[in-house]
């Protein structure tokens, strides 16, 4: 029998706000242990919660730019369950009413059309503290403490929908966690930093026979934040899945634990279900009104979305699509890439310059293009200079690791080490005079008639200047001084 298989996400993003979601903690990453919690966000008596209104306007911004409903009223409850870094018994999220619901993200289906994946909903609620264990694990650890920092930062949860064009093999999974990824980096609501955890997935998996109506039981696997083990325990699970189903059993409805060294996933306890959380609405936070002036307000300043700016940056430059498509996957590295392009007369090589030698050098020195050390300025003034034949490929490299390294403008570069290209005439025709004599049997090939050992000899010429010849200029100069020979 063929399966067909059906993978959902509920993906909990940090969102970029100055301060958490009901209390005015500042939200920072690099502090000591319980620096910022107040009582509102370690759940003292009376305490009470007031909403971060940017977290808001987060939410509702993602909303827009996944095509959802916004809800003219949405809600907060509590969700109920007990886990000593939830310092209340509950968490702030939402159930009834969420801020967005009815949404779509169009990826890349498998079959070369467009899909547009089912959005469910997005909802806003809290992040939990973190326990820290004495051990490496908890249960080798004597004791554990808890860290209240995280404790009320906002979460953005986006849910895929399961029954509306749900995600149908591991490459649209992949493809759909990548392009959601960019829109929330491309609008600005979180940076999305995996290392972070400020990108999680719980993912769910089921199978069914091809053309079923029926879902199949899921597996739940929580709270992974690489998208590398994801597509592991995916993959796993499809294998698994399939034994089970092939055998003739059921695949029980359960939660499971991913093993990132064996890349398997284990049983860890049957899923829990909406009852299980007694889920009711928060009397302390009042029903929330979206006007509509408000949304008209963040549509107005949404930022450009990654397809605009694809094909945007198509039509402005004409460089080959797979370039546009590498140039504009971060936000960062197409805000560079247009940075250089207002100063660049040669924007294919600009592009292959960037992906090929930038690339590797941030790669290399572990940077996000953000800190990048060579200007978009100067590095256009670099992809000028070789464009305009000024100074060889070869050169430019050396120019480029000088300016990453040490910084400068090209030019200053360039006449400090002395890269410039030789343009003394004499010079080069005693150069090429010499290589002429070191070469005789390709000169008599040449001489033959055969034009392709020019190259050869064009070689031989930049290696002894080490680059510093113009390639271009040193092919007729050859040619000349051999025909001058030959008569
Ligand atoms: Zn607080």
């Amino acid at each position: 029998m063929d399966f067909e298989t059906v993978i959902g996400f509920e993906t909990h993003v940090e969102l970029k706000t100055r301060t958490k979601l009901f209390c005015d903690c500042p939200v920072k990453y690099e502090a000591s242990p319980n620096a910022f919690i107040c009582p509102v966000c370690t759940g003292q008596p009376g305490a009470l919660p007031v909403l971060n209104k940017k977290a808001v306007e987060h939410t509702i911004r993602t909303g827009l730019a996944l095509n959802c409903e916004i809800n003219p009223q949405a809600r907060f409850a509590r969700k109920n369950y007990f886990y000593p870094d939830l310092p209340k018994g509950y968490q702030i999220s939402q159930f009834e009413r969420p801020f967005c619901e009815n949404g779509f993200l169009e990826i890349p289906g498998d079959d070369g059309q467009p899909y547009a994946v089912g959005i469910k909903r997005i909802h806003l609620e809290e992040d939990a503290g973190k326990l820290v264990h004495s051990a490496g694990s908890f249960e080798e650890s004597e004791y554990s403490l808890v860290d209240y920092n995280r404790s009320s930062i906002p979460l953005m949860e986006i849910v895929t929908d399961h029954e509306r064009n749900p995600l149908r093999s591991l490459s649209e999974a992949r493809a759909y966690l990548e392009k959601l990824r960019q829109i929330l980096q491309y609008i600005e609501v979180s940076d999305c930093v995996i290392e972070m955890g400020q990108f999680r997935c719980d993912v769910n998996i089921s199978l069914r026979p091809v053309n079923s109506r029926v879902f199949g039981n899921r597996s739940e696997i929580k709270n992974m934040a690489s998208i590398r083990y994801i597509l592991n325990a995916l993959e796993y699970e499809v294998n698994r899945q399939s034994e089970v189903l092939q055998s003739g059993e059921l695949v029980p409805q359960e939660t499971r634990l991913f093993d990132e060294e064996k890349k398997i996933t284990l049983p860890m306890r049957s899923k829990e279900d909406a009852p299980d959380y007694r889920y009711f609405p928060d009397p302390d936070l009042l029903e929330i009104e979206i006007d509509q002036g408000l949304i008209e307000e963040i549509e107005e300043t949404m930022p450009e979305l990654p397809d605009m700016r694809v094909r945007r940056i198509t039509k402005a430059f004409g460089i080959p699509n797979g370039d546009v498509m590498i140039l504009t996957k971060d936000k960062g590295v197409s805000d560079y890439f247009e940075g250089c392009a207002s100063y660049c007369r040669d924007m294919k090589r600009l592009s292959r310059w960037m992906i090929k030698d930038l690339f590797k050098l941030l790669k290399d020195a572990s940077l996000p293009i953000e800190e990048c050390p060579v200007a978009p300025g100067d590095f256009s003034d670099l992809v000028n200079l070789i464009a305009g034949g000024d100074i060889t490929d070869r050169i430019g490299r050396v120019v480029l690791g000088e300016m990453f390294t040490r910084g400068g403008s090209p030019g200053a570069i360039i006449e400090k080490k002395g890269l410039k290209p030789i343009q003394d005439t004499d010079l080069l025709t005693n150069l090429v005079k010499e290589v002429i004599t070191e070469n005789p049997k390709t000169v008599a090939r040449i001489k033959d008639g055969d034009k392709k050992p020019i190259d050869f000899l064009i070689g031989q010429i930049m290696k002894k200047t080490k680059g510093k010849a113009n390639p271009k200029s040193l092919r007729p100069l050859i040619e000349k001084i051999l025909s001058e020979e030959n008569s």
